[in-house]
């Protein structure tokens, strides 16, 4: 499975990269689990695709396998390895036995799992490493690990040192702990799609919001693993990103930024080799204009137009996500002010293309990124009735919205022994729950259960996510219960089954949201589903407390949380809710 990320890897032909670093770098995001599905496009920035779910689950097995050192997984102790290359000397010569270190390990690893006694390399052994160095000769004889797999079979006299006692897969990552955080992304993604009209580009903008942030996380996330390391990273999803830094990060995260639409960043030190995942989306907006002979200021524009981010130090940040925002507003735009007119008889494309039109270049960018979006999504789906076409078009027939209760505790809490809680543990955690969680996403969404394509995640920036459902246009009027609720039942007892299978001392939940849009506007089921969410948050903290857990009512620091009395829920007659394994949902009264 190794072999299969080595040879798919986009781009240039991993065995053709002249420099072992290279070759070594690519091996080092694969057991991460960050290796590169598309062009600079990692599993997180598009999870449910299949390759990304592979990658994550194979990273996840070399974080189940023991290392050489007790308590600490292979995948940690490789990691480590690799930080601590990161942190020689370049003296070519070492820097070599240093990668053939890394992948015995790793080869040994897997070794003893599958109780591997053979002196000489496996069948398998010899095509992985085919893959990743080449058989040629001059490559066999500098790259394959042969003294270090001797070694190993106590065949050789020591090779280096720090192997006896191992002192080389400690951890080394050098620096302190940054994070950073999107702020109000549900918000910003409200105002981004707002409109009077109910036109169905309502939800092209909401997919086209979402993946353009997931663009810019992934350009973080480049920037991230090609200064820091792959094992830098230690938490990630919910739009923020926190790593450890040997520098302060800010003009990185700058320079990443800009990157998620313009390739061609000249800064001092960057990465030059990025190319942003929606760049043709971003070039027709500038085509839209002719010839532009500024483009950097273009794209200053774009950038401004991102929610805004905060670049902070995990160990004194307090969560503040009360102030105001405004957002971007373009005063002739017809989709950002309503007092001025849509254009009549003019199709969709051409409102967007044309610039006599005056949508504004942010709903223009916005507009193509969830089309080609759209097109991503139902590309990759794998499973699932074939949908019965009597009509061809469909419509959003309700919405879902929910967000995992209490997520923080399970990457903070030190439960599991005397230990003090260090990054390695939070690191492990926070990559194990992503790669359960958007298996159970996908689990979910994807379920044979429903007609293909008849569920769309809209949202995918960590662990908030919007669902919605599709139905055939000529059903617009039908009774039928929404497969949203029997989805979000499968997901309580999903996350309930991994809390007993892996996190044992925190029961994973969820509080969501759902809405039937009935005659309303996209718009206004988006924000029924919102606001029942937020109550659910509430009502399920209520319900905790009822059952003494007063631990989820209290913040980091601290802080009460706010909550409301569950009992008023079970007396309300305006909406119905339900309550499984834990989890909390509200709905429209007539939903259930
Ligand atoms: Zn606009």
């Amino acid at each position: 499975m190794i072999r299969d990320f080595i040879l798919e890897w986009p781009g240039e032909p991993t065995v053709l990269l002249t420099q072992i670093s290279k070759r070594h770098q690519r091996l080092v995001q694969i057991v991460g689990g960050y290796p590169e599905i598309g062009i600079t496009s990692y599993p997180l920035d598009w999870p449910l695709h299949p390759k990304s779910l592979k990658a994550m689950r194979l990273s996840r097995y070399l974080d189940s396998l023991p290392s050489p050192i007790e308590g600490m997984s292979l995948r940690s102790a490789l990691l480590n390895k690799d930080a601590s290359i990161r942190n020689l000397n370049k003296n070519e010569a070492h820097a070599r036995k240093s990668y053939r270190r890394f992948l015995a390990l790793l080869l040994i690893g897997i070794r003893e799992d599958f109780g591997i006694k053979q002196l000489g390399f496996t069948d398998k052994e010899l095509m992985f490493l085919g893959s990743l160095h080449s058989s040629a000769h001059d490559r066999v004889g500098t790259c394959w690990p042969w003294d270090e797999i001797e070694y190993y079979n106590g065949n050789k006299a020591k090779v280096e040192s720090t192997w006896e006692n191992n002192a080389d897969l400690f951890d080394s990552a050098q620096g302190e702990l940054w994070g950073v955080k999107f702020k109000k992304i549900q918000k910003w993604i409200l105002h981004w799609s707002a409109s009077e009209s109910d036109k169905d580009w309502t939800a092209t903008l909401i997919r086209g919001a979402s993946a353009l942030i997931e663009g810019a996380i992934s350009s973080l996330r480049n920037q991230i693993i090609h200064n820091f390391g792959v094992g830098s990273i230690i938490v990630d999803g919910g739009g923020r990103l926190e790593f450890i830094a040997k520098y302060n990060p800010q003009n990185m995260i700058d320079a990443a930024l800009r990157m998620t639409f313009s390739g061609a960043y000249l800064g001092p030190g960057w990465s030059l080799s990025y190319q942003p995942k929606f760049s043709q989306e971003v070039d027709k907006v500038i085509n839209r204009w002719g010839d532009i002979s500024d483009k950097d200021q273009f794209y200053t524009r774009l950038q401004n137009n991102l929610p805004p981010h905060e670049v902070y130090r995990p160990s004194d940040r307090i969560e503040d996500d009360d102030e105001d925002v405004e957002f971007g507003n373009s005063k002739k735009c017809p989709l950002c002010n309503s007092e001025n007119q849509i254009p009549k008889d003019v199709s969709w494309s051409s409102l967007f293309s044309k610039v006599e039109n005056n949508v504004c270049d942010f709903h223009s960018l916005l507009y193509y990124t969830g089309k080609a979006q759209r097109y991503l999504d139902s590309a990759i789906r794998d499973r699932g009735k074939s949908l019965k076409y009597t009509s061809k078009e469909t419509f959003v027939s309700s919405i879902a919205r929910l967000d995992l209760n209490s997520l923080g505790l399970l990457f903070t809490s030190e439960y599991d022994d005397s230990r003090e809680l260090s990054l390695d543990v939070r690191r492990r955690r926070s990559f194990r729950f992503n790669s359960h969680w958007w298996q159970i996403i996908h689990e979910v969404v994807d379920s044979s259960n429903y007609q293909v394509d008849r569920i769309a995640a809209w949202m995918a920036a960590g662990d908030d996510i919007i669902l919605a459902e599709y139905r055939p246009m000529n059903q617009k009027n039908s009774s039928e219960e929404s497969d949203l609720g029997i989805l979000l039942s499968n997901l309580a007892f999903k996350l309930s089954d991994l809390s007993d299978e892996e996190f044992q001392h925190h029961r994973l939940t969820f509080s969501g949201g759902l809405s039937i849009r009935g005659d309303g506007t996209i718009q206004n089921c988006l924000v029924q589903a919102e606001e029942f969410e937020h109550w659910s948050k509430r009502f399920w903290r209520g319900y905790m407390l009822s059952n003494d857990n007063e631990e989820y009512l209290i913040g980091r620091l601290g802080e009460p949380k706010e909550y409301f009395d569950f009992e008023k829920l079970r007396k309300s007659n305006d909406v119905s809710f339900k309550l499984s394994r834990d989890s909390l949902w509200i709905s429209d009264s007539m939903s259930f």
